[in-house]
């Protein structure tokens, strides 16, 4: 019999709350920690550690009284990640992934370097910068902040000069990427297990709305060939980014060509649907890997349509029929506000163009 064990989770959203649901299923007990008392994890976790993420007594518990420690969202400051290591902490997943993925010019030259398409780019710090960028690239560009935007926040689509100039430029770097005029959006979730063993998820199709991942369609209605190029891309970049534990991985599609567009190392909003559809859900294998079990073949049981719950659906929630194929998950977030992801419905069923009609009628 498998000794229980203790995770520790830096972090306490939505996502700590699905991996601590896991861990209670394997008899695992958690303790997370998160600044803000209401935090959704709290449903979940054995317990939680009201704290800032740099409180030191709160990293020290961590560090003796867990077996290993993950996290749940990038922007974990690295001193963190040393603070805990420098304290006996077992974190396989280290500062690298952060490193890379809390900026958007070292993440795309990371995965540049090893051969994987991105979009063209430029670095760009103030509006001279940004015009001469503008000029090697040619419109229409994108630009982005290089850390902390999410959600298509911190991005302005930039068609003229005049687009630049509207932009309030702080003292901060940003990217300015040229668009891919692409047919669709796909991610794959990786994960690597520390003891090696390397899986990936089935691709999803990902459909935004104002910059918020609003569905995720599986399988994505692309190619084999494609979605097995899309899998090897991904398991190249934990490879030969030596990158331990999950990464969802998001990618455009243009003709045959696949470019990267981000990554985040942890589970994501776009493999929700691995929690009915497959025989492992992310957060089950996440948990494998970090404990360095060997990771088993995942399996698309049934194709899935995810469908983002925002605060704006309150009212509709209410009223949602459920039934062996519409699986419902709510975080427990204490107050449903406009763009804020309350939950997900997991449609699931044979016919997919079904699937995606019953999520356009939520
Ligand atoms: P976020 O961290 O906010 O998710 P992304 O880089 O994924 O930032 O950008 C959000 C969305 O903006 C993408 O899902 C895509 O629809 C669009 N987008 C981003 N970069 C590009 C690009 N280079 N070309 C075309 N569309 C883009
Ligand atoms: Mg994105």
């Amino acid at each position: 019999m498998k000794k229980s064990k203790k995770i520790g989770i830096l972090g306490g959203g939505q996502l700590a709350k699905m991996l601590c649901d896991s861990a209670k299923h394997m008899g695992y007990t958690t303790v997370i920690l998160d600044p803000n008392p209401d935090s959704c994890g709290r449903l979940s976790s054995t317990e939680h550690l009201v704290q800032k993420y740099v409180d030191k007594v709160s990293l020290k518990k961590i560090c003796k009284e867990t077996d290993v420690i993950t996290y749940e969202f990038e922007n974990i400051p690295s001193e963190v990640i040393r603070y805990l290591k420098e304290n006996g902490g077992n974190i396989p997943q280290g500062e690298k992934p952060l490193f890379l993925s809390q900026h958007r010019i070292r993440e795309k030259s990371a995965v540049s370097k090893i051969g994987v398409r991105t979009a063209d780019f430029e670095k760009v710090v103030n509006l001279e910068t940004a015009k001469s960028a503008l000029k090697i690239l040619g419109a229409p560009c994108i630009l982005k902040t290089c850390s902390g935007g999410y959600d298509g926040k911190g991005q302005w689509k930039i068609l003229e000069i005049k687009d630049l100039e509207c932009v309030r430029w702080r003292n901060i770097e940003y990217i300015l990427e040229k668009m891919v005029d692409f047919e669709m959006e796909v991610s794959c979730l990786v994960v690597r297990g520390t003891n090696g063993d390397v899986v990936t998820f089935p691709i999803g199709e990902n459909e935004h709305k104002n910059g918020i991942l609003n569905k995720t369609i599986v399988p994505a209605r692309v190619s084999e060939e494609i979605q097995n190029k899309v899998r090897e891309l991904s398991e190249k970049i934990v490879k030969k980014l030596d990158i331990y534990g999950p990464l969802g991985i998001e990618y455009f599609i243009k003709n045959e060509n696949i470019y990267f567009n981000e990554m985040a190392p942890r589970p994501h909003n776009s493999a929700h649907y691995t929690m009915d559809a497959c025989n492992y859900s992310q957060f089950d294998i996440h948990l494998l890997a970090i404990l360095g079990e060997s990771l088993p073949e995942i399996k698309l049981i049934t194709p899935v349509v995810m469908l983002n719950v925002m605060g704006e659906d309150s009212k509709k929630i209410e009223k949602i029929k459920l039934d062996e194929e519409t699986k419902l998950h709510i975080y427990g977030k204490t107050e449903w506000k406009k763009d804020r992801k309350m939950g997900h419905i997991n449609y699931c069923g044979q016919n997919i163009e079904g699937l995606i009609k019953r999520a356009n009628s939520f």
